[in-house]
């Protein structure tokens, strides 16, 4: 099913401390929001949208890169009709609405709501209530409560997104969730099994539990390789890992043909499972003629932030009998590292003949390999 997420993240909320609203505190070196917008596109958002306060927006451009930002109204319910309107234009099948201070949505959880929304136009995440309750006046138990058929209610909160813009639309007044929103426009909605590690940052002992949680997780590492060769044409020059190396050649290509940039992007495409640059940039788009490689390179990085991974190593083997790439290979590193964002130490470039045999061998083109390590920030 195709879908889109709203992050809510427009709260002014500082019981948290910190001195900053709690989605843009950092956890682990990461914003909170910045790790609730990862894991939904993690667990397949097609399109995200941030709701946030417009005295935050210098912030938030900074914590979501690439995330479509959209002011927050004097409400939550007004802020998730924002959120709602960014995304009409082009309506999803459905919507995920997500509180910006929940960083620990996983993709089962994502799967049990999608499953949810093929029977009902609404399913919510919900724990039971396990714990007695009471209901406590001045310091004093008053009553014993019925746990019976009571719920913790979490989010994301998935709809069909033509009914969920309905009933919002039609909604006056404010409303505790988007579920009871939904209810009141006569919404049937799903409860599906929550997830204890989902937890919503209020509180500053939730931080302290949110680092807990962080260090316990087990480190996903991935490694890509990438491939790619281009044949030798007319020129004065090639690009090779964004530099340009004088020769009695040039390399072939719909873009500059930067052989070893080209193979370090699909080696990072690869450790995503994200495909190739040929399905990123189609060399059918006249837009990537003559493109500057770094542009894909660029772009896998940033597909890669915002999936939640580091690119942590990359090394690129070139493999040519001329020119020389020795003389090169510094400026090669730093070139690419600057572009990943790594210091130069991150990058490897280095070169190889093949003997004089094959095609790179009767010196008609040059090949690369290269491998990526990323992993999970
Ligand atoms: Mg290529």
């Amino acid at each position: 099913m195709d879908w889109a997420a709203v992050i809510v993240a427009a709260g002014r909320g500082t019981r948290a401390g910190g001195g900053l609203p709690k989605q843009w505190r950092d956890l682990g070196g990461r914003p909170v929001a910045a790790r609730a917008v990862a894991a939904l596109r993690a667990a397949g958002a097609g399109r995200a949208v941030a709701v946030v306060n417009p005295a935050d927006r210098a912030l938030a451009a900074a914590a979501l890169p690439g995330v479509e930002l959209v002011e927050g109204g004097d409400s939550r319910s007004a802020s998730v009709r924002a959120g709602l309107a960014a995304l009409a234009a082009e309506p999803p099948a459905a919507v995920l609405i997500h509180d910006g201070a929940r960083p620990f949505v996983t993709p089962a959880l994502v799967a049990r709501l999608l499953a949810a929304l093929q029977a009902a136009p609404a399913a919510a995440p919900a724990l039971a209530v396990t714990d007695a309750l009471w209901r406590g006046v001045g310091g004093r138990v008053a009553a014993a409560v019925p746990r019976d058929g009571l719920w913790r209610a979490q989010t994301p909160q998935a709809f069909h997104f033509a009914a969920i813009a309905a009933a919002h639309a039609a909604h006056r007044g404010e409303a505790a969730d988007d579920v009871a929103v939904a209810l009141a426009a006569g919404l049937d909605v799903a409860i599906v099994e929550g997830d204890e590690g989902n937890i919503k940052l209020t509180w500053p002992g939730d931080f302290v539990r949110a680092e807990a949680i962080l260090r316990g997780r087990a480190m996903d590492v991935r490694v890509g390789n990438g491939f790619d060769v281009h044949a030798f044409g007319p020129g004065d020059r090639v690009w090779l890992c964004g530099v340009a190396v004088p020769h009695d050649a040039g390399l072939v290509g719909h873009s500059d043909a930067d052989v070893g940039m080209h193979a370090l992007t699909d080696a990072i495409y690869g450790a995503l499972a994200e495909g190739d640059i040929g399905r990123h940039f189609p060399p059918s788009d006249p837009r990537w003629k003559g493109a500057a490689s770094a542009v894909f390179l660029a772009h896998a990085a940033r597909l890669a932030a915002d999936r939640g991974y580091r690119v942590t190593q990359a090394d690129v083997t070139l493999i040519c009998e001329r020119p020389k790439v020795g003389p090169h290979a510094g400026a090669m590193q730093a070139a690419l590292a600057a572009i990943l964002g790594v210091e130069p130490g991150r990058v490897s470039v280095k070169a190889t003949t093949s003997e004089r045999m094959g095609f790179t061998g009767r010196e008609e083109g040059i090949a690369a390999i290269a491998t990526a390590t990323l992993v999970s920030s």
